[in-house]
């Protein structure tokens, strides 16, 4: 089969790897434009992992934006460090500052000397429960100096979330869906621009642009997204459009609910100064639980 604007072969999408790299990119900017996502006056934090969204992300972004890349090291050794080490290179060769923060600086142990700990095991928390509200307290803390922090989520990623927090009948179900949050009191607004594009377009393009990292797979991960993942998947199949239809249902949900003012977060904890809807926020109330000399983290 022919690209649809050219001689060549078609790789993606009806277009050959040029015209689809193209294709890609527009698209991002498309989003950018009509959800008013960022402005090329703003101050833009990308959070990257050195995965193959995140390059893809920071690099369209630094075509037309102020961007500065923030990285979290939670210290998963033969994981983490090695995608660091990538991310390093890629970021010097973009001329883009990277910033890094690591859970042993910030919270006084590493998510490995967590994860082995006896109390850690006893908790019955899986790893993954852990890391995710130390890396989004740190993005949001360190970001906050900027006007915007810009995420590589996709479409993929959003319908899943949303599923799994159907599954844990999470109340903040809502909180964080959509291609940008409100604004709000102790909180980086976050943009995702590549909120309607599909896992499998998304890695196409880092492919064709060879951002694919050596491997991708964190040793902690536990299953149950990628079980989600299939069946999600397994859905789009049968019924194509699946994907995007259901997270349009969910945004419309989230503004009618926007309507009664369902978000939380009204308050900030005692410990750290950050918002929080409980007196104590969910990542001091970790910290303490297995770090509990842990001074650094109080407020100043
Ligand atoms: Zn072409
Ligand atoms: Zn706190």
């Amino acid at each position: 089969m022919k690209c649809k604007l050219c001689n060549n072969k078609a790789v993606m999408n009806g277009f050959c790897s040029k015209h689809y790299v193209e294709w890609f990119e527009n698209q991002v900017f498309k989003t950018i434009k009509d959800y008013q996502l960022l402005s090329p006056d703003e101050k833009i934090a990308v959070a990257v992992s050195g995965g193959k969204d995140s390059k893809s992300l920071l690099y369209i972004l630094s075509k037309k934006f102020n961007v500065t890349a923030i990285a979290i090291d939670e210290g998963i050794p033969g994981y983490r460090d090695v995608l660091l080490e990538g991310l390093k290179q890629f970021c010097k060769d973009l001329g883009v500052k990277l910033k890094v923060y690591s859970f042993k600086q910030e919270f006084g142990l590493s998510l490995k000397e967590i994860v082995d700990s006896r109390k850690f095991k006893n908790s019955g928390l899986k790893p993954c429960s852990v890391c995710g509200v130390f890396r989004r307290y740190l993005l949001n803390k360190h970001a906050k100096s900027f006007d915007k922090l810009a995420t590589a989520h996709n479409l993929d990623d959003e319908v899943q979330t949303v599923i799994m927090n159907v599954f844990k009948n999470n109340k903040d179900l809502l909180l964080r869906i959509g291609p940008i949050t409100n604004k709000k009191k102790g909180f980086v607004q976050r943009v995702k621009p590549f909120y309607f594009l599909k896992e499998k377009q998304v890695a196409a393009y880092a492919f064709l642009k060879g951002f694919l990292p050596r491997f991708n797979e964190c040793p902690f991960s536990y299953g149950l997204r990628s079980n989600v993942a299939r069946l999600v998947n397994d859905l789009e199949v049968k019924m194509p459009g699946f994907k995007k239809n259901f997270i349009q249902a969910f945004l419309k949900i989230k503004q009618l609910a926007a309507k009664q003012g369902f978000e939380s977060f009204d308050n900030v904890c005692k410990v750290c100064g950050e918002p929080s809807s409980k007196p104590v926020c969910k990542t001091c109330e970790l910290v303490l639980r297995f770090n509990p000399g842990f001074k650094q983290l109080l407020k100043v």
